[in-house]
């Protein structure tokens, strides 16, 4: 069976932007790369939005870009508006065909289903796929989106909903997102934080239907686009070793106080592709020990008082955007995160910290 210098299991989101990566640093110009990917065809299947907090290879994958966003509680709403970092959204399809696009013009790239294809014993591997099954009683962020397109133009497409907590709780954490893509097209998700044992939570396609009719006032519309999702809001239990690299949400790229993910994997790809010589013997990339230990109190008084939740996220858009769009994108400073954590109730995390 064939060799590969470099092996990268799961042709993903991680998976292919590392590819990308070392394509575009000419570091498969001498060594040859396989990527095993189990689907048939690459189509639109997710949408990856983010504050830019720094400069990507996929602009011209953006669909939309704004620089205005609301959060809603029942009777309030607050508007936020920052020009520094745009929230952006990212058509997968477009990510997929511009990597595979460019992919395919290098010979020393070649693409595999199965890995057993493969001979894997003298490459470095980078994996995204996780082993194990993953445990369904802890956290996760599970949701599912639709793309709405409505005759008349009725969106404000300058400013979207980042958090609408005017639904349901249903003794978990539930809010809608809507993104408009255009003044006739939006981006509707209904998202919930809690296990995955609840069945009852999953009535997904009902939720969007009432949201729509009865909080956006929509009756016409048709649905171009499905997304569905869960991502884990607890680190996988996967080890790097001399051989295997974890990336993507398998190699903890996920921020679990927020599901974030999409530029982390831009991050961790550019440290990997710059020390790509080295890589076994470097420190392991990391999202940083002061973000794993926050969100680890912030996600235990989430699931302790889901109730409280709402009120703390909307209290925490108060804070001047620039700080918590920082520290939401693992960019704050010391004085920063001094400044969020200030905003929480004191009592309720303490309590939960010490219990
Ligand atoms: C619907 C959805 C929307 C999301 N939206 C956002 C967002 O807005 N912002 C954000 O930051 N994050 C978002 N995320 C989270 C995260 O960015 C994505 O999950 C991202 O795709 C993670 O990249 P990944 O490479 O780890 O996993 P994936 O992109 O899922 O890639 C894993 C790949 O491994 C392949 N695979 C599976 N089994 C095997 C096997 N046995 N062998 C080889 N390959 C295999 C799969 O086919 C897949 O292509 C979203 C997640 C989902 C599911």
């Amino acid at each position: 069976m064939r060799e590969f210098d470099y092996v990268i299991i799961g042709g993903g989101c991680a998976g292919l932007s590392l590819a990308y990566e070392l394509e575009i640093n000419d570091k498969l110009k001498e060594k040859t790369l396989a990527i095993i990917e189990p689907r048939g065809e690459y189509k639109r299947d997710k949408t990856w939005s983010f504050w830019k907090v720094f400069n990507h290879n996929f602009a011209d994958c953006v669909i939309k870009s704004w620089n205005n966003f609301t959060i809603n509680i029942p009777n309030s709403s607050h508007e936020i508006k920052n020009e520094n970092f745009p929230y952006q959204s990212i058509d997968s399809g477009k990510f997929y065909k511009k990597i595979n696009f460019k992919l395919a013009k290098n010979p020393n790239i070649f693409f595999f289903k199965d890995v057993n294809k493969i001979n894997l014993e003298n490459s470095l591997i980078f994996s995204s796929v996780y082993k194990a099954k993953m445990d369904k009683t802890k956290l996760w962020q599970h949701f599912q989106g639709i793309e709405i397109e409505t005759p008349k133009d009725i969106f404000d497409d300058k400013i979207l909903n980042l958090m609408d907590f005017n639904c349901e709780q249903r003794n978990d954490v539930h809010f809608f997102y809507t993104l408009p893509l255009s003044k006739n097209k939006a981006l509707i998700e209904t998202t919930w934080l809690s296990n995955l044992e609840d069945q009852s939570l999953m009535d997904y396609d009902l939720q969007l239907e009432n949201y729509i009719k009865n909080n956006l006032h929509i009756k016409n519309y048709k649905i171009n686009f499905t997304e569905k999702g869960a991502i884990p809001l607890f680190y996988p239990s996967l080890k790097n070793n001399d051989k295997t690299i974890y990336i993507g949400s398998a190699g903890g790229m996920t921020r679990l106080s927020t599901g974030y993910t999409f530029l982390n994997i831009q991050e961790h790809s550019k440290y990997i592709v710059k020390n790509i010589n080295k890589i076994e013997k470097i420190k392991k990339f990391s999202l940083g020990k002061k973000y794993q230990f926050l969100d680890k109190i912030f996600l235990k008084v989430l699931k302790k008082h889901p109730e409280k939740m709402p009120k703390i996220f909307f209290d925490m858009f108060k804070i001047p955007s620039n700080t918590v769009i920082k520290f939401l994108s693992n960019k704050s400073n010391i004085f920063e995160d001094i400044n969020i954590i200030s905003r929480m109730p004191k009592l309720t995390f303490i309590k939960v910290l010490f219990n």
